[in-house]
């Protein structure tokens, strides 16, 4: 058990979640008789660099397969995120029909197709092919791939250099992050820029987010973890900004190391100095964690025992890779939540991997009128609240298991 960075021996844990399936493995109906791998999910802490990550390698070619079911279109919050940054970054770094703009994890082309509208030259790289057939159909051009320093190197001798490589929720995907950062170095224009997102470690750990732990994220970053891995590679971060997309993001732009012409603005010295102050860089920061996981563990198997005695009936909603996390680790199944709605027709007359929840359409919702309705991605809990807000009118109630069970 080494380190995924600086390769020193992995000796501290930092969170047990026991075993549960790959979080994006729906079931159809025929699959429900066959045995499921259940594999473990557990954290581990370096107390030399401080990354957290998990140690068991799954192929991420298991994981992200040919009928992988993330679509990321279907979430209208994240469709306006993604807008938005179009609009900044091609304010910001002054892009037009002769730049460059590369998205690692390009997905279904939710983001690409806004540089598209702008007549800005784009390329995809997906590695899911049912995922990267959508980004297709819409006119982007993609690449069924996964990004590594060899394809870098290929692309740059077919002469594509990036004016701009969007990694928006993919470093954490990537096990061997020091080849994937320096294949971002290597495509990297001279001038160019890297934005990178990912959920933020210190808002985890703060926010009891520890369903947003799955057997797809290798790693979990703090700015600290993630700058030591960035300079390594001669990259450099001269802007942060915090986001409050996955419940609390970072987004760090790059560039290369030598690059003059982007001076460093205050906010990456300033988050640095924040982390070191809460202890980022001592191991009494992270331990603990586990006992407030539990916490949430109780209250909603409680919660929802009581429910089941009483004979009222509970829903939920949003069919989302972390709600796999907290229904397999509560050990909640079928018996205690009916049934989850999702707006995604690639997981509706599915069932999720472990637990055996089907997954419908919301018209279910309406018809069968539950008692409460689980929101599984609390992330986007307004945007789910205001789509549901008619359960009121039979007296129905939301359920909000993370960071503390709140019933509104
Ligand atoms: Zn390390």
């Amino acid at each position: 058990m080494i380190c995924r960075f600086c390769g020193k021996e992995l000796k501290h844990l930092f969170i047990d979640l026991g075993e549960s399936p790959l979080a994006n493995s729906l079931l159809a109906a025929n699959q429900l008789d066959v045995k499921e791998e259940f594999l473990p999910l557990k954290l581990f802490i370096c107390d030399n660099c401080f990354l957290v990550q998990q140690v068991e390698e799954k192929d991420p070619k298991q994981i992200f397969k040919s009928d992988y079911a993330y679509f990321s279109s279907y979430s209208s919050s994240w469709l306006e995120h993604a807008s938005n940054y179009v609009n900044l970054i091609t304010e910001k770094l002054e892009l037009d029909s002769d730049s460059f703009v590369v998205e690692i994890a390009s997905n279904d082309g939710y983001l690409l197709q806004y540089f598209l509208d702008k007549q800005i030259p784009v390329l995809g790289i997906e590695p899911a092919e049912n995922v990267a057939e959508a980004a297709k159909s819409k006119g982007i051009n993609t690449l069924v791939q996964f990004f590594d320093a060899s394809l870098a190197e290929t692309m740059i001798d077919e002469g594509k250099h990036a004016d701009l490589i969007v990694c928006n929720n993919v470093l954490a995907h990537v096990p061997a992050i020091n080849d994937f950062v320096h294949g971002l170095k290597k495509l990297l224009k001279q001038d160019g820029v890297v934005t990178l997102e990912f959920p933020y470690l210190v808002d985890l750990i703060e926010q009891n987010q520890f369903d947003t732990i799955y057997h797809e994220h290798y790693s979990y970053f703090s700015f600290f973890s993630v700058k030591q891995i960035i300079e390594k590679q001669g990259l450099r971060i001269f802007d942060v900004e915090k986001l409050k997309t996955h419940g609390g993001s970072l987004r760090l732009f790059l560039c290369h190391t030598e690059d003059d012409s982007r001076p460093d603005v205050p906010g990456p010295a300033q988050l640095l100095k924040e982390e070191l102050e809460i202890g980022i860089n001592k191991l009494d920061f992270y331990s603990g964690f586990d006992k407030k996981v539990e916490k949430v563990r109780s209250s909603l198997k409680d919660f929802l025992l009581k429910q089941s005695e009483q004979g009222n009936l509970v829903a939920a909603y949003g069919a989302a890779a972390k709600g796999n996390t907290l229904l397999n680790y509560c050990g909640i199944n079928d018996k205690l939540i009916a049934f989850v709605a999702d707006a995604s027709p690639h997981k509706q007359n599915k069932f999720l991997p472990g637990s055996h929840i089907p997954v419908v359409d919301e018209s279910q919702i309406k018809k069968d009128k539950p008692t409460y309705v689980v929101i599984l991605p609390w992330n986007i809990k307004e945007e789910i609240t205001q789509q549901l807000e008619y359960i009121r009118e039979w007296g129905g109630k939301f359920v909000i298991p993370v960071p503390e069970l709140e019933i509104i």
